[in-house]
């Protein structure tokens, strides 16, 4: 079981990613642990602020160190975390080997920034990797998270219900995903391959393998390189 522990200034948000479909019943079946962690729950603050204005001025207000800081060490005290994980715009692009790395590890943080960012000694002395969802800005960590965590959690034995077709997924071995149809065979006059029909094993593999390669060929050659 994979344990990942999510801190996070608005919970509401991951409610509903993380409360459905693959997600929740890997959670129910114990395949997975996600625990919400609210940081204003740390915050001294009589209104519970958690965050404040930038030192050296330029607007935006930035995420304080101590009530990460308290939050982290809390977490830390009943397990041996693996990786702190800082979602961030900034960080290594997540991919499918990333995710397949992380999906090995025992117990994982995720920390969602917001507003401008973490105090930077946040990154500099307790975050161990940084991973970006992809080359935009978004207002929060919380669906970057949830992108992350979806992509592990996937990828964990007994979560989806056929485990191999996570092998045959876009991205593992660098290839894109083969195209899937499902009944009926004829829709509107548009056919099914007949291949698929034919129940010949063997054929259908070679004839996947190279729709694979023909979609990667022409939409992310980089990744045949
Ligand atoms: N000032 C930051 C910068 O320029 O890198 C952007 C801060 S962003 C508005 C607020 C938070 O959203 C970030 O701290 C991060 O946690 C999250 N975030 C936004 N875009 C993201 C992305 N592409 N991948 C991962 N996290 C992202």
């Amino acid at each position: 079981m994979i344990s990942i522990d999510v801190i996070t200034c608005l919970p509401e948000i991951l409610d509903g990613p993380l409360n459905e479909s693959i997600v929740k019943r890997a959670q129910e079946k114990k395949l997975i642990e996600i625990n919400i962690h609210n940081l204003r729950d740390y915050s001294t603050d009589k209104h519970k602020k958690v965050d404040d204005y930038s030192f050296g001025g330029g607007g935006g207000m930035v995420l304080q160190i101590e009530p990460i800081y308290k939050c982290i060490e809390k977490i830390k005290k009943n397990k041996k975390i693996d990786e702190i994980i800082y979602m961030s715009p900034d960080g290594k692009k997540l991919n499918q080997k990333k995710a397949n790395k992380l999906s090995m590890l025992k117990n994982i943080i995720i920390l969602c920034g917001h507003y401008n960012g973490v105090d930077e000694r946040i990154r500099e002395n307790i975050i161990t990797s940084e991973i970006s969802i992809g080359d935009y800005v978004l207002t929060g960590g919380e669906l970057p998270a949830a992108v992350l965590i979806d992509s592990i959690s996937r990828l964990i034995p007994g979560v989806i219900s056929n485990e191999s077709a996570a092998l045959f997924d876009s991205f593992q071995d660098n290839l894109l995903g083969h195209p899937n149809y499902t009944r009926p065979s004829v829709f509107n006059g548009w056919k099914v391959p007949e291949v698929l029909l034919s129940g010949n094993k063997e054929e259908i593999t070679k004839w996947r393998e190279k729709k694979s390669y023909e979609k990667t060929k022409s939409n992310r050659p980089d990744l045949l390189k």
